[in-house]
């Protein structure tokens, strides 16, 4: 029996998914040819996968494609373009962005970082 996982466990303690490349879209090419059309992605150098410290959740602030939502040709400056962003321990719904990742003046919120999601801070109120 063999299993083909995406998953590769590394060394250590920290456990590092390999993830398709959401900027390329896995291609390795650097999908808006701003070089030239043979230019190999900046974000996977052309592997078409990257590596991405689990755990992860989707990047909220660019839905995940790893480009800039606001000017569609450089990377996600959240995921740098992985699509996917490492979250620590719990988390609960940022309350500034509601989740968005997305801060009123468009860019990623400043209390999530743009991952809409914030670590739950344990208050020992009794
Ligand atoms: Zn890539
Ligand atoms: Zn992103
Ligand atoms: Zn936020």
């Amino acid at each position: 029996m063999s299993f083909n996982l995406d998953i590769n466990i590394m060394k250590g303690e920290t456990n590092m998914a390999l993830i398709k490349c959401a900027f390329c879209k896995g291609t390795g090419k650097d999908p808006f040819n701003l070089l030239s059309k043979l230019a190999t992605c900046q974000v996977c150098g052309g592997k078409g996968k990257v590596e991405v410290k689990e755990p992860m959740i989707k990047c909220v602030y660019c839905k995940g494609t790893g480009v800039y939502p606001h000017n569609g040709r450089v990377t996600c400056t959240v995921c740098n373009g992985k699509g996917s962003v490492t979250v620590k321990g719990e988390t609960e719904k940022c309350p500034d962005c509601n989740g968005t990742g997305v801060a009123p003046d468009s860019l990623p919120c400043l209390t999530c970082r743009g991952k809409g999601v914030v670590p739950i801070v344990i208050t020992e109120n009794e």
